[in-house]
Order: C-alpha cells, then structure tokens, then sequence
C-alpha cells in the first residue's frame, strides 16, 4: 500500500533519539528547550512552548487567551476535530464559518457575514481559529482586518503549515495572530511520533501556556502569592495539566527540523508533478494562491460535479489498487457529536459539497517519482471506468 502520508526517518534522526536515550534526562532536560528555540527561530516568533500534540497546544492556547464557558470560538468546519474540540475542554462554544471553495481554508467573506450578524445580536466569538488547510495559510491579513477591531483573538492551526510562508514571513511568525500552533503527528511535516508547539511573539501568552503544560506550576518568585519557603519550592497557581514534551520526542524533532526545508522542498516538487501529470483529468486540483508558499501537507483532488456520485466508488477503487488515499475531512459540524449539539446538514454548504468530492492522494517526501506515476495510472483508470 502507497500510503496517503507517512514520515521521513534517517539514521541521524535514529542516532539523536538513541544518545537522548543514554543522557542524564529522558524529560525536563536540556532538549526540549533547544528544540523551542529552534523552531522559533525557524518560524520567527519570539517564544515557543513544545507540548505533547498539538491537541494539547490548542487546549492550552485558548485557555491562556480566556477562553471559558459561556464564550464563543469559530473555526473551519474543513478541518480535524481537535480544532473545535478545544473550545468544548473549556466549556465554550463552537460554531464554523464556511470554507473558501477553491482554498479550502475559511472564507473571509463568509467570516465578514457572519460577523455582521454577530455583531446585531451580541455576540460575538472570543476566538477565531483559522486552519491553513493542507499546508496553504488562510489569507490571514483579511481574517486579521476582520476581527482585531471587534476584539476578537485569532489562533492560528498551522498543524499542516510549519515551513510554508504567508506574505513574505513563515507560518508562525504570528504577525496577523496572538498564537499559532503547529503538530508533529508522523503524517505532518516534521515529526516527534506525537507533539505539538504553540508559538506566540507575547510573552504572558508564553507564560501562560508553558505554566498551564506543567499542571498550573510555577517556580517563579514573582508569581508567587509570597516568598518561596525555601529551593525546593513552588506553587500551583492555575489548574494546568502534564502536557509535556519528553526528551527523546525533542530530540527526534531537532533533527527532524534540520530537514524541514528539504522536506518541504521535495512535497512542492511533487505537488508540482502531480499538476502536471493529472492536468487532463477531469479533476479539479490544488489551487496556489500569491503570497503563499504551501508546505504541502496534503494534496487534494476534487473529483467534478459530474463525478460526485462516484466518490465511493473511486475511492474504493484506488484503495483496492494499493493506493492509500484518504479524506480531508468530514465537515467536523456533521459529526455526531456536533450534531447532538444542534448542527445540521446544510448549516454549510461549501464544506458538505468539498466533502462530497475531495480525495487526498499520497504525498510525503519518500514518495518515489515510480510510485507516483502508480498513483496517477490508478486514479485515470478508476476516472476512466
Ligand atoms: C493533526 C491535526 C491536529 C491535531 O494534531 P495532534 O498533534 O495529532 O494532536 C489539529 N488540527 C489539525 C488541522 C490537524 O491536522
């Protein structure tokens, strides 16, 4: 089975995980912050805070933007369930805001819309979470214009995006947001087998965040209620969680990171190729859009109206081929634990007709050129049949 994405692991990577494995520290030790800062260099924030997945990050971002019950968080309905899971952890609630046909990324307009109603009624979201779907940043200068005026905090879901760029800057520079987060799952672009980073260019925001990974502890006199009682003390000052990145997985992401340009390079070079090579099918493909450099997480086709009724079938038929395509993704207001919140078919009708016609077939940077050829001869058949 070509599978739909899968990581890239060289024997320095190995050999990193294995002398983090003889050190003094399997977690708490000197790598995790070596990798925080390393990836914030990279992406150009000013703090970082590595956690143990990504779901993890967004559930300590909003927590440290004040996000609580009775507040409203709006994200993508294109996107994985963590995204709005993280506002139900701390009893907020969520509502979407219809994608962008053509980037699959939330649609300003539809954002525009939505919050002029927003606004007539009262209420509004705390928290706005673009998702740059498949590695291409939403257009975040337009979702920035919209919602900083009314107050509203943004959070960027770069879980697809670390190492693609937006305006000039990379994803993660946070320059049209308070925090974005980034995760390291094996299909993503770099990876700890599971974590996450949130980065931010706001220090309370950091400190925050890296207080709430570590069960609401603190060891720093200054947030103390009074002076310490003594070098073996610290208090717990907010209700936080054991987040927590271990040695190994930074060590693993270090080495990781020193390819990130190479990977990303090669998943263009390879989007690239399926442009070319799927150009006459009757396929709708990825579109580029100015001022945005895709990491390519993911590459998407949509098969045409004519076809949507053979998305099982097609599917089906590439998988039985070996082909391990996949679905980006259910639209996260269909599911059913979403529905029994009030969601219904319909509440949004760009997401549900992507849905209808989306396949993710294989791209990862040890995609042969073969192999891709392979996925190509497979889907003309199946269009074809
Ligand atoms: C993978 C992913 C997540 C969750 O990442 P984990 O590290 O697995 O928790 C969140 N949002 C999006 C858009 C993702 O693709």
């Amino acid at each position: 089975m070509i599978p739909y994405g899968r990581q890239a692991i060289s024997k320095q990577d190995i050999d990193a995980v294995i002398e983090t494995l003889q050190s003094d520290f399997l977690t708490q030790g000197p790598q995790v912050p070596k990798f925080e800062r390393a990836v914030a260099q990279r992406v150009g924030a000013d703090h970082a805070i590595a956690v143990n997945s990504a779901t993890s990050a967004l559930h300590v971002a909003v927590s440290a933007l004040g996000l609580e019950q009775g507040d409203l968080l709006w994200t993508s309905p294109i996107t994985f369930v963590a995204s709005a899971n993280c506002a139900r952890y701390v009893g907020a609630d969520v509502d979407f805001v219809d994608i962008d046909p053509d980037t699959f990324n939330m649609s300003p307009r539809a954002l525009a819309k939505k919050l002029e109603v927003a606004k007539a009624i009262g209420r509004l979201p705390k928290v706005i979470i673009p998702v740059h779907m498949a590695g291409q940043s939403a257009p975040m200068r337009e979702i920035s214009a919209l919602a900083k005026p009314l107050g509203i905090r943004i959070l960027e879901d770069a879980s697809h995006a670390i190492g693609g760029s937006y305006a000039g800057h990379p994803v993660g520079a946070c320059r049209y947001s308070d925090i974005s987060v980034f995760s390291f799952h094996p299909v993503k672009i770099i990876t700890t087998a599971e974590g996450g980073m949130a980065v931010t260019n706001n220090s309370d925001l950091a400190d925050k965040m890296a207080m709430l990974r570590s069960h609401g502890i603190t060891r720093d006199p200054g947030l103390m209620t009074h002076e310490p009682e003594g070098p073996w003390y610290y208090q717990q000052i907010d209700l936080g969680w054991n987040y927590r990145l271990t040695e190994l997985q930074a060590a693993l992401g270090l080495s990781q990171l020193g390819r990130l340009e190479e990977f990303v390079e090669r998943r263009n070079a390879l989007a690239n190729r399926y442009d070319k090579l799927l150009a006459k099918l009757p396929l709708s493909l990825p579109g580029r859009q100015a001022q945005t450099y895709s990491s390519f997480h993911l590459y998407i086709v949509r098969l045409k109206d004519s076809d949507a009724n053979r998305r099982g079938e097609i599917f089906q038929m590439l998988r039985e081929a070996g082909i391990g395509v996949n679905l980006h993704y259910i639209p996260v207001h269909l599911q059913p634990y979403y529905r029994a919140l009030g969601f219904e078919h319909g509440d949004f009708p760009v997401a549900e007709n992507y849905y209808g016609r989306a396949i993710s077939i294989p791209l990862y940077p040890d995609l042969s050129d073969e192999d891709q050829q392979r996925v190509v001869q497979v889907l003309s058949s199946a269009l074809a049949a």
